[in-house]
C-alpha cells in the first residue's frame, strides 16, 4: 500500500468520484483507508451506551478500499501513480507524471507512522 496517513488523495470510483480530501487513518490489514469527508456515513448513538455523547446521530467517515482512490501529487496537483525509489539510503515515494517525477513526501515519517495510527484506533 502506497498510502500514507496525512497524503492527499482523490476518489476515482464511485458516488464521490473526483472528489479530494486527507488520509485520516489508514488500516492496513483491511487494505482501507478514511478519507476526510468522503463516505460519510450518519451513525445512530443510543444513549447510555456512550455517557460523554447524547443520544442522536452522527457523521463519520467509513473506510473506502485504497484501490477506489489515488494520491494527489502535491508538486503537479494531478492525481498520480506512485513509485518508489532510493533516495540518500531512504525509501521514498515518486510522482509518476512524466511531466513531473517528483518526491511525494511522508508527512507521517516512517517511523512513528504504525504508532499514530494504533493510536487513533
Ligand atoms: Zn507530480
Amino acid at each position: 500500500m502506497n498510502i500514507r496517513k496525512g497524503d492527499t488523495v482523490q476518489v476515482i470510483t464511485g458516488k464521490y468520484r473526483t472528489k479530494k480530501g486527507q488520509v485520516k487513518l489508514v488500516l492496513r490489514e483491511e487494505g482501507k483507508v478514511v478519507v476526510e469527508g468522503v463516505n460519510v456515513v450518519k451513525r445512530h448513538i443510543k444513549s447510555g451506551r456512550t455517557q460523554a455523547r447524547q443520544a442522536g446521530i452522527v457523521e463519520v467517515e467509513a473506510p473506502i478500499d485504497v484501490s477506489n482512490v489515488m494520491i494527489v501529487c502535491p508538486s503537479c496537483g494531478e492525481s498520480v501513480r506512485v513509485g518508489h525509489r532510493e533516495e540518500n539510503g531512504e525509501k521514498v515515494r515518486y510522482c509518476k507524471n512524466p511531466d513531473c517525477g517528483k518526491t511525494i513526501p511522508d508527512r507521517t515519517g516512517w517511523q512513528t507512522r504504525e504508532r499514530s495510527a494504533a493510536e487513533e484506533r
